[in-house]
């Protein structure tokens, strides 16, 4: 690995954007949501009217398409910003996130982007700490009481908030796991820069 990494995962809602987002702000890394590339590719799979169990498809897509996450996400120049958080992507992200030929092409373009970083990156998602970096400068796993993180996901139902965690969590393909030696940050009722503070200690003593 070629600069330090902080690897953040978590159930959707329990902040891991927003925290990533602070810690990268604060230390004057880098940040990437790779939830936003998942939801860009099942987008992009939708517009070209494939069929998003066509694992194959959606692989080929997801490993030709060119995804940008900031300042807007995009997907062969076409910004999907908006498009990424509605029902519809909230629904077909994790079938495409499930297929093991998709996570193989996210992965490996996960890791050419922390590589081509020049100084820190922090990168966050539900399988960084355990399988794109497990050996990163500091590994963190976000949670949050189920109320909390329905509330903090307001344009999202909680019926669809609690199926996704079950979906990802529960997948053959790695599947949302905390990583043994992952910092455990409960964020319910905390501040986000409480808790970016407490990541940005934590990597001092890791580092
Ligand atoms: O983080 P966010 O809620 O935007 O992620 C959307 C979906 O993308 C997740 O529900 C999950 O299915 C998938 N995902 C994943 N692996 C990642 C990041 C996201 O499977 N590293």
């Amino acid at each position: 690995m070629s600069v330090p990494v902080i690897a953040i995962d978590g159930p959707a809602g329990s902040g891991k954007s927003t925290v990533a987002r602070g810690v990268a702000q604060t230390l004057g890394w880098s940040f990437l949501d790779t939830g936003a590339m998942y939801r860009a590719v099942a987008c992009e799979a939708l517009f070209k009217g494939l069929e998003i169990h066509d694992e194959v498809a959606v692989a080929t897509l997801a490993d030709q398409s060119e995804i940008t996450t900031l300042p807007r996400v995009t997907i062969n120049g076409r910004d999907v910003e908006d498009e990424i958080r509605t029902p519809a992507i909230n629904e077909a992200v994790s079938v495409v996130a499930a297929q093991p030929l998709v996570r193989r092409a996210m992965v490996s373009r996960q890791r050419a982007w922390a590589a081509s970083q020049s100084e820190g990156t922090v990168v966050e998602g539900r399988d960084i700490t355990t399988v794109v970096f497990p050996d990163a400068t500091l590994k963190v796993f976000l949670t949050a009481s189920i109320e909390e993180r329905a509330r903090r996901r307001g344009d999202e139902s909680a019926s669809s908030v609690a199926r996704r965690d079950e979906a990802d969590s529960n997948r053959t393909n790695s599947p949302l796991r905390q990583a043994a030696d992952a910092l455990f940050v409960d964020t319910t009722g905390r501040a986000v820069d409480e808790v970016v503070k407490e990541i940005v200690a934590c990597l001092t003593t890791h580092r």
